[in-house]
């Protein structure tokens, strides 16, 4: 079990461990930065205990584990947001790349993630909303299908545009998908939940569980205080501060650890078969974004030199006008992302900051504005203007304090 999550070993044996003992909660909540594996985790989590026999590796041919390999096993729902493009993209090039039958798998893997949030049980009574995606829907589904692991895969030429037509429809799904989980969605789940299914075990898996709104995390709570049994719920998020406590309270909480360089050198390595890779993996998924990533990596360090020499805000117009076109609160997410790992390296190199305890300081101050802005924007729906404009006049007041 859990072959496929690379690191993360106290947590892995954890979870073997109350699996053989029949003792894994109903409700457990998986909290890490992007890409620390928290999906991989509840993925093999969820074909664990849908399994029909004991301790079963990944590769194990009962029906329920066939299923879950090709995310199309109908006990498991998926809900809530996350970086779609830029995986189901990485996994396109690979198989372009290495044409082997373990990048078809990611690939198929990659989109049915998306797939999921689609399910027909998730969007009862919103038939109509739905019914706007239904042509796109099976069109990818059809073209997914014809994508077969264990068979010889297309021509070259014929693949790469056979990829790109599967990603364009993918990039009008992605816009469906709602940024914060809707309160009728959690209803539907429980519905759902409730139902009796044919298989083992039935798992639901909330991501960003941090951005459900009030109703919907009162919603949810609700179904955690009674868990059908063969009912499993799994949350996960990169900023547990902002799960309400009386879900904090209900869930068993597993901390995933950042990916160190090590590790990140070894997943592009082992997944991605890229060879020396200096990217985080972070770096790497955001750069198959549909971002400019150099715009975007450029004006991250024109954004810290600006607050730190005191130069004009005018000098960040064209960053601005970037997010007066990009509304979207990923982009904004993303674009802070990237600047605390911009600032955790300036730290590393800079001797004034890491030989200091007011340099540490300063450091752990601004990223607190960092994730402030980052809550303001997910949470509250803040404007994404207003927020780096804020940002940038309290870290170049914070650094100016510092220099004094
Ligand atoms: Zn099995």
């Amino acid at each position: 079990m859990f072959e496929n999550l690379i690191g993360q070993d106290s947590i892995k044996q954890q979870l073997i461990s109350e699996i053989g003992q029949n003792r894994l909660p109903h409700s457990i909540l998986f909290s890490g930065e992007d890409y620390s594996g928290k999906m991989t985790a509840a993925l093999e989590l969820a074909r664990a205990i849908s399994c029909s026999r004991d301790n079963a590796p990944w590769d194990c041919d009962c029906r329920s584990c066939k299923d879950h390999r090709v995310m199309n096993n109908p006990d498991l729902l998926l809900l809530g947001k996350r970086y779609f493009l830029e995986e189901i993209k990485a996994s396109a090039e690979l198989m372009n790349r290495s044409r082997a039958g373990f990048s078809v798998y990611m690939f198929i893997r990659n989109v049915r993630k998306l797939l999921k949030r689609f399910e027909p049980a998730i969007w009862e009574g919103q038939e109509k909303k739905l019914s706007k995606y239904s042509g796109t829907l099976s069109s990818v589904i059809e073209m997914l299908e014809q994508l077969d692991p264990e068979k010889e895969l297309m021509p070259e030429d014929a693949l790469k545009k056979y990829l790109d037509d599967i990603i364009n429809q993918i990039r009008t799904l992605t816009a469906a998908v709602p940024g914060t989980t809707p309160v009728d969605q959690i209803r539907n789940i429980s519905k759902w939940a409730h139902r009796t299914s044919s298989g083992k075990a039935k798992i639901v898996i909330i991501e960003q569980a941090d951005t459900l709104l009030e109703s919907s995390a009162n919603s949810l709570l609700k179904i955690l205080e009674e868990p059908p049994p063969h009912v499993t719920f799994i949350l996960t998020t990169d900023r547990k501060g902002n799960i309400i406590q009386t879900i904090r309270s209900r869930v068993r909480h597993f901390e995933f650890a950042p990916r160190s360089e090590e590790s990140s050198r070894v997943i592009l390595e082992k997944l991605f078969r890229y060879e020396d890779s200096k990217l985080s993996l972070f770096q790497f998924f955001q750069s198959w974004s549909d971002t400019d990533y150099n715009f975007i990596s450029t004006h991250i360090r024109l954004f810290m030199d600006s607050c730190f020499t005191g130069a004009s805000i005018r000098d960040l117009d064209d960053l601005f006008q970037y997010f007066d076109k990009h509304k979207d609160k990923d982009e904004l997410k993303r674009f802070l992302r990237l600047l605390s790992d911009e600032l955790r390296l300036r730290f590393i190199e800079d001797p004034d900051l890491n030989a200091t305890v007011e340099g540490q300081i300063l450091i752990s101050d601004i990223q607190n504005e960092i994730n402030l802005c980052s809550s303001n924007s997910q949470i509250y729906n803040q404007s994404s203007l207003f927020l780096l404009e804020s940002l940038f006049y309290n870290v170049r007041e914070k650094y100016e304090a510092f220099c004094k």
